[in-house]
């Protein structure tokens, strides 16, 4: 059982969901007046419903017997985690399965014409009447944006919600009319996103995910999402925007098609390497959007399309994404610095900066709280600002210390935090782990963990103190480390090969791919666009788990530091032991530098008018000024970017 979750789409909840009432009655009553089996599909016109039923069950059955695991005995309860405080992002996952690339997969001499149309035919293995609703769907957007169907076939639907919806469609003119270098950007032959940057072959069917932000967004919010995901053009193992468009009052954002599994189906059995190849995308992702100065700030499985067969990832949903604030606010300031370049997460201030004494006071006061017996203790205490503005956004489960405190500076750490988040359920073995009902509750949860000093110090870090007399909450807490030992005995056990599972899935083995081996090993390539590469098998030991584990154990404790300012950064997580392969290219050789910045950055500017990005390039020994789309223009590691590889004695 797949479980279909796009989550490009912020907010997806079941369309039988109450608010979109509206829609359901709409719906029903299509219905009644066309009958059920009246929403045509061109495939059906096609092929006649005898040969799709037919096709139906040889998926269903082939899916069955390739891919689909039972459930495990001790499947932990489903639990809402997925709510959103500023936008109240109810998000259902949909019991549809969404990807069926496991046949094609299973069946590594099928050629990739196969696999592409298995792609198209996805909605044959929903339920009749989801397909039939979703058929409804589609026609309604096509006639609010006509001009959708000029350009894209949809094919499917990959996730619905409250504002927004995305589909699956066929970009019909990808070959022919557009310019699709911006968006694929120039990433490096040995990067793990170089599969990004390659041009899909000639005459192959390229999928993309329209994303439809429904009118009742608010416009500010669609403005951000939209103006972000440009500048994350160029970013590694992000969802790139091809293009956006307008028609009257509906917007339309369309995206690359990542195939995906749910969290749930993989995460207790990837490899110890799938699952370092899950976190060297997710961490690289994290490196190039901060380094942007945009946080995610909705980090969690979900948001995080990652392909268990391939090992590859990609970051997407920025809906609640901001930008990093970098000027402090004149009240009720934090005890640490905001975001700069030296200190991505901020650093403690110096001690003349504020008062110790008093803040010492606040937390004696807290103290003497929580020895009240009174069920108003547990919560923390004393906001000292005039009135707090902070920004809440994200997911309950996922919120750092930092955004349950109510911080007035936030800096990418916050991402860094759900990430190590996520490291925890893959240990532990469980998710989700946390089942807080709010921002009170959740602290508590923290403090139980680390114990009420280090929560105090965390509250006092951000101007706040906290009190609790809850009896569970010790002075001194345990490690996460402990924590991860306790919820998982078995956490030693050298693990089997899984084949359905990076590295060993078959798709990567040598003899699938007759072209010569890549560079690197991280390199994971869908086999629909580029050869594989060819793994060294290595099959752990208990020596290599048991390191892998102390590695990742040690990453761990790091990620989830309460403290903002001592959490570690991605780029660092991408050097350590656990992540960092010595056989491979650095990180900082494949990091792909914001625009304006890197080695050819004295040729980049941006027109103070337009706000344009521009380059200085030389035609026939004269400097002119090329104005640039986003995402062209992007310097990598130390090399210069397209437009001036001549100016430094390099090919283009
Ligand atoms: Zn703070
Ligand atoms: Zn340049």
């Amino acid at each position: 059982m797949l479980l279909s979750q796009h989550s490009s789409n912020p907010l997806e909840v079941g369309s039988s969901d109450p608010r979109n009432r509206a829609y359901h009655n709409e719906y029903v009553a299509a219905r009644r007046v066309n009958g059920p089996r009246n929403f045509t599909s061109e495939e059906e016109e096609g092929t006649g419903h005898h040969t799709l039923t037919g096709y139906r069950n040889h998926l269903a059955e082939l899916y069955k017997s390739s891919s689909l695991k039972p459930m495990q005995g001790d499947t932990p309860p489903m639990v809402d985690l997925d709510e959103g405080m500023e936008s109240e992002d109810d998000i259902k996952s949909m019991d549809c399965p969404q990807d069926i690339c496991d046949l094609d997969d299973a069946d590594v001499d099928d050629d990739d014409a196969q696999g592409e149309t298995d792609e198209e035919m996805t909605i044959h293995l929903k339920p009749p009447e989801e397909q039939q609703e979703i058929q409804l769907e589609v026609a309604n957007l096509l006639a609010a944006v006509p001009q959708l169907s000029e350009d894209y076939k949809i094919v499917d639907r990959l996730g619905t919600g409250t504002f927004s919806s995305v589909y699956k469609a066929i970009d019909l003119w990808y070959h022919t009319k557009w310019d699709n270098t911006p968006w694929h950007g120039h990433h490096l032959p040995h990067s793990s996103a170089y599969y990004q940057s390659v041009a899909y072959s000639k005459g192959s069917k390229v999928f993309v995910a329209i994303k439809r932000i429904y009118v009742t967004s608010n416009p500010e919010r669609i403005r951000n999402e939209i103006s972000i995901m440009q500048d994350c053009r160029g970013t590694r193992h992000t969802c790139q925007l091809i293009t956006a468009f307008r028609h009257q009052d509906q917007i339309v954002a369309i995206m690359p098609y990542h195939r995906n599994d749910d969290f749930r189906e993989f995460y207790r059995d990837l490899p110890m390497a799938g699952i370092k190849a899950y976190f060297r995308c997710m961490f690289r992702a994290l490196r190039d959007v901060h380094s942007r100065n945009i946080i995610h700030r909705d980090v969690k499985p979900a948001n995080f399309l990652f392909d268990p067969r391939m090992g590859i990832g990609t970051l997407c949903d920025f809906g609640l994404a901001s930008r990093i604030e970098s000027s402090t606010p004149t009240h009720g300031a934090c005890m640490h610095t905001p975001s700069s370049p030296e200190y991505p997460h901020g650093k403690p201030r110096s001690r003349h900066e504020y008062d110790i004494e008093q803040l010492k006071r606040m937390q004696r006061e807290a103290r003497q709280k929580s020895s009240w017996p009174s069920d108003r203790v547990g919560y923390p205490d004393k906001d000292t600002r005039p009135h707090s503005k902070a920004n809440r956004a994200g997911t309950r489960g996922f919120r750092a210390p930092e955004v349950l405190l109510k911080c007035g500076q936030q800096t990418g750490a916050v991402d860094v935090w759900s990430a190590g988040m996520i490291l925890l359920f893959f240990l532990t073995g469980k998710f989700p782990l946390f089942q807080s009902s709010d921002d009170i509750e959740a602290l508590m949860e923290i403090a139980t963990i680390i114990g009420r000093q280090r929560m105090e110090r965390t509250a006092i870090l951000h101007s706040r103190t906290f009190a609790t007399n809850v009896p569970s909450i010790a002075n001194e807490g345990t490690s996460w480390r402990e924590f991860v030992e306790r919820q998982n005995p078995g956490l030693r056990d050298v693990p089997r090969p899984d084949v359905r599972y990076y590295p060993y899935h078959p798709a990567n083995t040598p003899s699938y791919s007759s072209q010569p081996p890549p560079s690197s090993s991280s390199t994971f390539d869908p086999p629909s666009r580029l050869q594989s590469p060819p793994m060294a098998h290595v099959q752990p030991t208990q020596d290599s788990h048991n390191e892998d584990i102390e590695n990742a154990l040690s990453l761990l404790e790091k990620l989830m530091e309460p403290d903002s300012t001592r959490r570690m950064t991605p780029r660092d997580a991408l050097y350590h032991p656990f992540l960092a392969d010595p056989s491979e290219v650095e990180d900082d050789e494949l990091f792909p530098h914001p625009f304006g910045e890197g080695r050819c950055r004295r040729y980049h500017f941006v027109d103070e008018v337009t706000e344009e990005p521009c380059v200085l390039v030389s035609v026939d020994g004269h400097e002119r000024v090329r104005r640039l789309v986003a995402g062209e223009g992007i310097a990598i590691g130390n090399n210069p970017c397209e437009f001036h590889m001549e100016e430094f004695g390099l090919e283009d």
